[in-house]
């Protein structure tokens, strides 16, 4: 039986007329569980209308209710996170308990947007002339467009929705297409939770769905997380139609390791931040940078065994550890790169395309064993790319600076972490490294949803991270009023700008 999607459109499920869908797998079995409907113009005008004929009560709805709404919003989605977490985990691949960590980090900047009504208070200058008072407020921008990736298929919604109905604008949401149910359910809840029908609407699709928000003059923003080609081509083209354009790309994430660095914790780190999610996380770790041979032969002798031991099989089995790839594509994908590795002479220790998950009724899932490189220089085009999947690159850097190079110099700039018991090493990594997101013996620094998310270079198009108070910069813009009541006698005509003296 597989189930067809619907958009969620002004409150009401709508099935999809277009006659295009795109397959929706159950990764750790290999079928087909699903089909997400693949919108055409008509299906995007009537999303769009819904989101713009909704913003003027919503925009005008007070802070403070706006406010309880995610409240109560927070309450029904974290008594709704098993199930939120097996749908998600169903169509994923992930694991169950990794799946309650994506609910959760989104449930986490709800939280942060229902202290809304502070951060959408303005400034206030009194008496900056005679009589004169100014005052800025921060308004919503109006109907936006949030396009998210299949990895984070709950917390990337929550990132941006959130914010954005929080700060007044009403949002048009186009999920990935691979993993449609969190999405819908959370916009139900949205709904349940008493945001007027058309404040949250869902839309599926794929390239036409984008293209068609990003032309859209009813549509007055764009946030979108996804890989770097289509970030970027997101940004030019919203940018180009005049919206607000904030864009998320890919990675490829560095950890240091430094001589004086605790290797238990390095491996341990390593273990999960580069296969667990089976590699399929943005602030994945895929590449270990070792600052001297010893160290890097230590990691990789303590790393082989434990990579033995991960238990890998269906993601709704409590025992497993890592899951399946997303799809058979993907799959495909992340095997070539490993291939290509192997050509380009780095050395494959641990070789992981030919698992195959042995339990019954699972052995057409997507599944890969974990591998392990050794020997990856700075010119392989398998270091330069994002694999994104679970596979660990070992380079071996002489020293520090050498070591710092590597990410500095990489396209990506989203995540880096160093690990060493040397505070003045860490500090001045965390000073000069060319790369958004640090972490200090963090392997995942991926930052709690009161500081900002986002990377730079070609990880990130825009210059406004996802949430904390970017979050409301970016879906407010100000309004300043300069205000004279006069008293008594008016002056004439001024014809100069008004300066201070
Ligand atoms: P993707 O770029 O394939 O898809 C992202 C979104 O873009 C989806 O909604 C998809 O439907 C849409 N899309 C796909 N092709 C398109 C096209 N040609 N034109 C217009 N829209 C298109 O990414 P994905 O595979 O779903 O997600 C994985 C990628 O996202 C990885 O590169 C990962 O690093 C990145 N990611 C980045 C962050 C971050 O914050 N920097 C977070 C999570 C994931």
């Amino acid at each position: 039986m597989t189930v067809n999607h619907t958009h969620f459109i002004n409150g009401k499920h709508r099935p999809g007329t277009s006659g295009a869908f795109h397959d929706v797998f159950n990764p750790s079995t290999g079928e087909v569980q699903g089909k997400t409907p693949l919108a055409d113009s008509a299906e995007i005008n009537e999303a769009v209308k819904a989101a713009v004929d909704a913003f003027p009560n919503w925009s005008r709805t007070s802070v403070v209710r706006r406010a309880r709404i995610l409240f109560k919003f927070l309450e029904l989605a974290t008594a709704d996170k098993d199930n939120l977490a097996r749908l998600l985990s169903s169509e994923h691949g992930k694991v169950f308990e990794d799946a309650r960590g994506d609910v959760q980090r989104g449930l986490e900047v709800i939280e942060f947007a229902c202290g809304i009504p502070h951060f959408m208070k303005g400034e206030y200058s009194n008496a900056v002339s005679d009589g004169i008072d100014v005052y800025s407020m921060r308004k919503p921008l109006g109907a936006v467009a949030c396009i998210t990736p299949f990895n984070f298929p709950a917390m990337i919604p929550m990132w941006m929705f959130g914010m954005a109905i929080a700060c007044g604008n009403t949002v048009v949401l186009k999920p990935s297409e691979k993993d449609p149910s969190v999405p819908l359910r959370l916009a139900e809840l949205m709904l349940e939770a008493g945001a007027p029908p058309g404040v949250l609407n869902v839309l599926h699709g794929d390239k036409g769905a984008v293209d068609g928000l990003l032309d859209h003059a009813g549509i007055k923003a764009v946030s979108f997380v996804g890989s770097t080609p289509i970030a970027q081509y997101v940004y030019a083209r919203g940018a180009a139609a005049g919206k607000r354009v904030q864009a998320m790309g890919g990675a490829k994430n560095h950890m240091i390791v430094m001589p004086d660095a605790d290797i238990d914790l390095v491996v341990d780190s390593l273990i999960g931040s580069a296969y667990g999610s089976a590699g399929e996380r943005c602030m994945a770790n895929p590449v270990a940078v070792a600052v001297g041979d010893q160290v890097a032969d230590a990691i990789i002798e303590r790393l082989i065994p434990r990579i033995g031991e991960l238990k890998i099989g269906p993601s709704l089995d409590p025992e497993m550890e890592m899951g399946p790839l997303v799809t058979a594509e993907h799959h495909a994908k992340v095997k070539s790169y490993i291939d290509m590795g192997v050509r380009e002479g780095a050395k494959l220790l641990v070789d992981g395309r030919d698992y195959r998950c042995g339990i019954q009724g699972y052995e057409k899932g997507f599944f890969m064993g974990a591998s392990l490189f050794d020997q990856v220089t700075p010119t392989m085009q398998s270091y330069r790319d994002e694999i994104f999947g679970p596979v660990l690159q070992i380079m071996r850097s002489p020293n520090f600076e050498d070591a710092m190079s590597l990410p500095t110099q990489h396209p990506y700039g989203n995540g880096t972490s160093i690990f060493t018991r040397d505070g003045d090493a860490a500090r001045d990594y965390a000073d000069r490294v060319e790369v958004g997101m640090v972490g200090i013996n963090v392997p995942i620094p991926v930052p709690v949803a009161f500081h900002t998310f986002g990377g730079w270079k070609q990880s990130s198009f825009g210059d406004t991270n996802q949430h904390g108070t970017a979050g409301v910069h970016f879906y407010t813009k100000i309004k300043t009023v300069t205000s004279r009541w006069p008293k008594g006698v008016r002056a004439g005509a001024d014809f100069f700008i008004p300066t201070l003296n």
